[in-house]
């Protein structure tokens, strides 16, 4: 447990979570403010802060929770479709210092919307990232 983490604070139970399932290794809760309806957090037991953190364990175990809570969704809320997100650090959007990945239930004609507009690439300009990928 990590001091001032919220979410060690929900697992511990000194914090309120609507937690709606559970295993060995996660735990998943409500979002406190959903996206969609049904929107959900799934987070592994062991504080880490993010994706650079997380051992390969955890990230298999909430991966393995987020899916299950997917097909909970599509059963019990209707959801058409889902999506996956992690934020890893803050300019990719992270505020809290947890691992989680957000389930978000979809819905036709729900409020989400794509955040960027995807243009095509500079084919340049990609082979030199890849590149640079590769090492
Ligand atoms: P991030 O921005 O790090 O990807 O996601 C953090 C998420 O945690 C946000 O969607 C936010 O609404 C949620 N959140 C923040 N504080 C609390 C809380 O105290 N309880 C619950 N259930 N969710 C929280
Ligand atoms: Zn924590």
């Amino acid at each position: 447990m990590a001091d001032d983490c919220i979410f060690c604070k929900i697992i511990a139970g000194d914090l309120p979570g609507e937690i709606v399932d559970q295993d060995e290794h996660t735990i998943s809760f409500m979002d406190i403010n959903p996206w969609t309806r049904g929107h959900a957090l799934v987070i592994p037991r062991q504080h880490s802060a993010n994706l650079y953190e997380i051992t390969p364990e955890d990230l298999h175990h909430t991966a393995v929770a987020a899916k299950r809570l997917a097909l909970t969704m599509r059963d019990k809320l209707g959801a058409e479709g889902i999506n996956l997100l992690n934020a890893c650090e803050a300019t990719a959007w992270q505020t809290v210092f947890h691992f989680h990945i957000h389930v978000i239930p979809r819905y036709t004609d729900d409020p989400m919307t794509l955040p960027v507009r995807p243009m095509p690439a500079d084919m340049e300009e990609l082979v030199k990232v890849a590149e640079q990928l590769r090492g």
